[in-house]
C-alpha cells in the first residue's frame, strides 16, 4: 500500500513536470509541489515575469500572484503581497533579475492579501489605484487593526470617466485598464499589447471558488465579457498557479462558468423565497464543490448575491 502510494506520488510529480494531464488545482500539495518550491518566479515574455507566493490556512493553501515588467527605465509591478515581509521577499526576487528600481506599482486588487505589504514599499514608488479602491482603503484605514496601506495613490486616468491609462516606461507600452466593478469594485488589469500578456488580478482565479466578499456579481459577468475581448496570449490570475497559456485560457473559461453557476444557484434560492441563512445550507455547487475555498466562500457568495438582488449594493 505504501509502495503504491509513493508510486502515485511519483506519477503526480512526473505528469506535473511534463505538463501532461496537469492536475487542475490551486493546492501546491495536490499539484505535487513542495512549499519550498515557492516563492516562484516565471518568465512569461522576454521582459515580463510572474511571482507566486504560497499563502492561506494550513489546510487551504494557494498562491498569491504578482507580475513585474522590466523596462529600460525601471520596473512596474502589478499587485503587491500580503505582508511587509512578503513584499520585501518579492522585491528581493526582482532585484535578482534587474538592478533597476521599481518605479511604479499598480494596485489591481485593494484586498489586504495584495496590499498589506505596501507599508514596506521603498519611497519613490508611485502607487496607482482606481478611485473606488482608494475609497475602499480609506474605509479600511479607519477600521481597528488596519495598517495604513497607501503612501500615494494616483488615479488611472485624469478623470473618473477615463478607464484606461497608457504608460510608456523605457519604451515598453503598459496599459492599465478598469473594465468595471468585479471582485473589489476598483479592479484594474495590466495589459502589455506588444507582448500580449494580461494580468487580471482577482477578476480571475485559477481553480479557486469565486470569492465574492466585496464583489459586484452581475457587473463581474460584464467584466468577463470585456476581458475576453482583449487580445492576450497569456492571461495571469490573481490566485492559483501561473500555468501554461493554454491551461490558463481554459481555466478562465472554467472560472467564468463557476461564477455564472454561483450567481445562478443563489438567484434560484432567492427567487424560491428561501431565507439567506437557510440558503447557505441548501446551496449546491456541483462540479465546483471540489474547488479550493468552496466551503468558506460558498456562504459568502450566497449572501453577496442576495444583497445584490435585494438592491443593497451601491
Ligand atoms: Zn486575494
Amino acid at each position: 500500500m505504501k509502495k503504491l502510494f509513493s508510486l502515485m506520488m511519483l506519477f503526480t510529480l512526473v505528469t506535473a513536470v511534463s505538463g501532461q494531464a496537469l492536475k487542475r488545482t490551486a493546492d501546491p500539495k495536490e499539484r505535487g509541489y513542495q512549499e519550498s518550491d515557492f516563492p516562484r518566479v516565471q518568465k512569461v515574455a522576454p521582459n515580463v515575469y510572474t511571482y507566486e507566493a504560497v499563502v492561506g490556512s494550513p489546510n487551504e493553501r494557494y498562491t498569491t500572484n504578482s507580475m513585474f515588467v522590466v523596462t529600460k527605465d525601471g520596473v512596474l509591478v502589478a499587485d503587491g503581497q500580503g505582508s511587509p515581509e512578503a513584499l520585501r521577499l518579492m522585491f528581493a526576487a526582482i532585484a535578482k533579475i534587474t538592478p533597476l528600481p521599481v518605479k511604479m506599482m499598480v494596485m489591481c486588487s485593494d484586498h489586504g492579501d495584495h496590499t498589506n505589504g505596501n507599508t514596506a514599499l521603498p519611497t519613490g514608488v508611485e502607487l496607482i489605484a482606481h478611485p473606488n479602491s482608494r475609497a475602499n482603503l480609506e474605509r479600511q484605514a479607519n477600521a481597528p487593526n488596519r495598517p495604513a496601506t497607501a503612501p500615494k495613490i494616483v488615479m488611472p486616468g485624469s478623470s473618473l470617466a477615463q478607464d484606461k491609462r497608457v504608460i510608456k516606461m523605457g519604451g515598453t507600452e503598459i496599459q492599465i485598464q478598469f473594465l468595471g466593478r468585479a471582485h473589489t469594485g476598483g479592479d484594474l488589469v495590466v495589459y502589455l499589447p506588444k507582448e500580449k500578456v494580461l494580468f487580471t488580478s482577482e477578476i480571475f482565479l485559477n481553480h479557486l471558488f469565486p470569492a465574492m466578499r466585496s464583489a459586484y456579481p452581475a457587473e463581474w459577468m460584464q467584466v468577463f465579457r470585456k476581458l475576453q475581448k482583449i487580445d492576450a496570449r497569456m492571461i495571469i490570475p490573481g490566485h492559483g498557479f501561473v500555468d501554461d497559456p493554454k491551461t490558463l485560457k481554459e481555466e478562465l473559461q472554467a472560472y467564468i462558468r463557476s461564477t455564472e453557476a454561483v450567481i445562478a444557484e443563489a438567484t434560484r434560492l432567492h427567487n424560491a423565497g428561501i431565507p439567506v441563512d437557510e440558503a447557505v445550507k441548501q446551496a449546491k455547487w456541483g462540479e465546483f464543490t471540489s474547488w479550493s475555498g468552496s466551503a468558506s466562500q460558498g456562504p459568502i457568495a450566497i449572501r453577496r448575491v442576495y444583497d445584490e438582488l435585494d438592491g443593497k449594493l451601491r
